[in-house]
């Protein structure tokens, strides 16, 4: 398998060159470009690994994934449901997603920002310092690593270039859907898009999702059924933007970009797969990245559809 991997990776390391470094936070242009790597942990505990694997990068909008998890497991799915839609916006990540003259809860979506945002109000924690502190100790549990910190320069640069960020958390607010102090809960969204994350960490927590809330090797579930099921559906149909009807088509399984350029997808049943590649297309998901995962899927049969 490994040598499977290590073949698709000198395959698909010419993508690199098809897109850009995400510039908009200043500190993700210090990326190397060149680089790619994958991480496998199979169903029945093997692991695989490729590439730059074990780099560490930012994990961005994956951590809409988490938030969306501590916040089901605070407040559960009738009220989580009652904050934000389902519905795939069809828009990218930080559009302001209002449809005709009103924001509705209905309309915003926790894979893009705004329903994210409003993920952090949500999480239990009586400060936001104490929110974002489990939303890192729940990464660190689902990523089976107890290691895992935020990158304080990118998170300095995303609280300083954040101000589409505001706009959009000011809107909600604008609107009665958001109470709290915004710089409180954008603290608490910033530094949970700056931990620092591997291709490794990401197939763990990628494991969890496709493994119906299971760890490898441990028999208990650390997120219930009913949750992982709720994220997968949102992963399959918004974790890619605007981006994921073609994804669907290409790869198949639920996954989630981030402008890092993570991809952490979760193969129901089968596997958690991290890959890595900072190059990314307009909607902002990594090129090569997404090319790799079409390969691995093809090739693994791992395609749900
Ligand atoms: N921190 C970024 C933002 O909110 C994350 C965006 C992304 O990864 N797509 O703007």
């Amino acid at each position: 398998m490994e040598e499977l991997l290590e073949q698709l990776i000198d395959e698909c390391k010419i993508y690199t060159k098809d897109g850009e470094l995400a510039n908009y936070i200043p500190e993700l242009t210090k990326a190397d470009p060149n680089m790619l790597g994958v991480y496998m942990i199979s169903s029945d505990g093997k692991q695989y690994s490729a590439g730059d694997c074990m780099h560490q990068f930012t994990i961005q909008s994956i951590a809409k994934t988490i938030l969306l998890l501590q916040a089901l497991l605070d407040k559960g799915i009738e009220e989580i449901s009652s904050k934000v839609g389902v519905e795939a916006t069809g828009k990218p990540f930080d559009a302001i997603n209002v449809s005709g003259q009103k924001l509705a809860s209905k309309n915003l979506n926790p894979m893009v920002n705004m329903g994210a945002i409003l993920m952090c109000t949500l999480i239990d924690g009586d400060t936001y310092d104490e929110k974002f502190e489990r939303v890192l100790a729940l990464t660190r549990e689902l990523a089976g690593n107890p290691d895992i910190q935020i990158d304080e320069d990118v998170y300095q640069s995303e609280k300083k270039y954040g101000s589409k960020n505001r706009a959009l958390a000011y809107l909600l607010k604008s609107y009665g859907m958001l109470e709290d102090d915004v710089e409180e809960v954008l603290d608490c969204y910033f530094k949970s898009c700056s931990i620092s994350v591997t291709c490794k960490d990401l197939a763990n927590i990628g494991f969890v999702l496709a493994n119906r809330g299971q760890m490898p090797g441990r028999k208990e579930r650390v997120i219930p059924v009913k949750y992982t099921r709720y994220v997968n559906a949102i992963l399959m149909t918004c974790g890619m933007y605007d981006g994921s009807g073609e994804f669907a088509l290409r790869v198949g399984v639920p996954a989630k970009s981030g402008v890092g350029g993570g991809i952490m997808a979760a193969v129901p049943t089968k596997m958690g797969i991290g890959i890595y590649s900072p190059t990314l297309d307009e909607k902002g998901n990594s090129v090569a990245g997404i090319r790799l995962l079409e390969r691995i899927s093809n090739q693994l049969y791992l395609s749900i559809f």
